[in-house]
């Protein structure tokens, strides 16, 4: 059984179709929605999303902030950013990643840069570790 499935990010409709599944990290942890959820919304937090369809084949994506809401059995990620694992740029992740330790290893570092640096070292790590699941 299959629903309908809409991800959006702020460069448009990354997808729109009939999906079996969707697995992603909300801010309370993991969840799998199947056809027929009850309404349901959650802001998302950083991490893989998994979204088997119609055919049955899973695709991966780096699924990063945002919200996931079920409504009347259709589900939209809203999400802020959102990569498919085979468009990932591994070299942009690692040099992300270099970015924010070099930043986050300041000795004089204030409390919300290195918040910043800290989100920005998980978004890298999280590209990485999608890209590197192919
Ligand atoms: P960077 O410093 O490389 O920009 P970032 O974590 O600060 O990394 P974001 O602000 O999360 O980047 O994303 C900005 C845009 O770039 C989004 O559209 C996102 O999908 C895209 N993006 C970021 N990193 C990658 C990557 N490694 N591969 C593909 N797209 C990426």
């Amino acid at each position: 059984m299959t629903f309908r499935l809409q991800i959006v990010t702020p460069d448009g409709l990354a997808f729109e179709g009939e999906a079996e599944k969707v697995s992603v990290r909300t801010m309370e942890g993991e969840i799998g929605i199947l056809a027929r959820h009850i309404d349901y919304v959650s802001p998302l937090g950083m991490g893989e999303a998994v979204i088997t369809d119609a055919e049955g084949k899973e695709r991966r994506a780096a699924c990063i902030g945002g919200m996931v809401a079920v409504h009347n059995g259709n589900v939209r990620l809203v999400a802020t950013t959102f990569e498919w694992a085979e468009d990932i740029d591994l070299e942009r992740a690692k040099a992300a990643e270099k970015r924010a330790r070099d930043i986050m290893a300041k000795p004089d570092i204030n409390d919300r840069d290195l918040k910043l640096a800290e989100a920005k070292l998980h978004r890298a790590l999280v590209r990485q570790a999608v890209h590197r699941g192919l």
